[in-house]
């Protein structure tokens, strides 16, 4: 990659980099070329998209933002994460610090933000988080829900990292903790949650050296290895939603698109209700709910 870095546009207007930039992007096999070339550029300049969008074409870039761009452009023709380059992503509407030791978050992954808002209010709630990486799920949640606090738990402490700085940058430091450790084994054993999240590695093992260059070289395996069978996450979340929801409690976890009816089989048997596997914008399986059944209310309603 560092060999790329040499190219040289032949342009210093606003419009010729533009343009060079999309085409070197486009021709090294990137969709997204132009949006991604522009992204780069008003990264560069220090510019947001939208102002870079209506600043004049014929704006000379100076020689510094210039070399900036070009080295952008080469890490990215070289297949680096956008995100990477930039240091942060979108997700449900705020932006997020993103480094390699985390998951970029995802749009898919909105889908298990939306259903579990769609669940519960905003009455108090603990919830917990397994495998947080950059905090995306519980600090949106947090964000959303300000009577809510949370737990965030990575086995990476470089992740925890990366999720607390979030938490600090969505003003929700106050009732999220973010600690490294496996699965929920930090966690006091009589601590108990309202609801369990998770979007854990679901891809099976070997299907990762198929992943995009992307995916495949530059984000954390631990957080892509589902085991051989990419179920292994999902079975430890659903162990551990066993040991921490209370009688009510909810379990909301990302899955692969085939993935479907064997987690809700892996929920229903762990003794969960209410379970459903949902769909992302694309119509693709996503996520599978259930809930904790709760004797004390079914009781009471009878
Ligand atoms: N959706 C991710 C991908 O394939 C996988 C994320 C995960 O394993 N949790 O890029």
């Amino acid at each position: 990659m560092t060999a790329a870095r040499g190219i040289r546009f032949g342009a210093d207007t606003l419009a010729g980099l533009r343009r060079a930039g999309r085409a070197r992007l486009a021709a090294a096999g990137i969709d997204s070329a132009a949006l991604d070339a522009d992204l780069l550029l008003a990264h560069a300049m220090g510019l947001t998209r939208e102002r870079l969008l209506v600043t004049d074409p014929a704006t000379a870039v100076p020689a510094a933002a210039r070399a900036r761009y070009e080295a952008l452009i080469a890490e990215r023709a070289g297949r680096v994460p956008l995100a990477h380059l930039v240091g942060s992503r979108e997700f449900f509407g705020r932006s997020f610090l993103v480094t390699p030791d985390v998951l970029v978050p995802r749009p898919e992954t909105e889908t298990l933000v939306e259903a579990v808002l769609r669940r519960l209010d905003d009455r108090p709630l603990r919830l917990l988080d397994l495998g947080t990486g950059s905090g995306a799920i519980l600090l949106t949640l947090l964000a959303e829900r300000p009577g809510w606090e949370g737990i965030g738990i990575d086995r990476s402490p470089a992740a925890a990292a990366v999720a607390r700085r979030n938490a600090r940058r969505l003003g929700v430091a106050s009732r999220a903790r973010l600690i490294a450790g496996d699965w929920d084994a930090p966690l006091h054993p009589a601590l108990t949650f309202d609801l369990v999240v998770s979007n854990p590695p679901y891809v099976p093992r070997g299907e990762i050296a198929g992943l995009m260059p992307e995916v495949r070289c530059h984000e954390p395996v631990l957080a892509l290895d589902g085991g051989p069978d990419g179920l292994d996450g999902l079975r430890a979340v659903v162990a551990a939603a066993g040991r921490r929801l209370r009688p009510g409690g909810w379990l909301a976890a990302e899955i692969g698109a085939d993935q479907g009816a064997r987690a809700a089989a892996l929920v229903l048997e762990a003794g969960l209700r209410e379970v459903l596997v949902e769909a992302d914008l694309a119509g693709r399986a996503r996520v599978v709910v259930g809930r904790r059944p709760d004797p004390g209310r079914a009781l009471m309603n009878s």
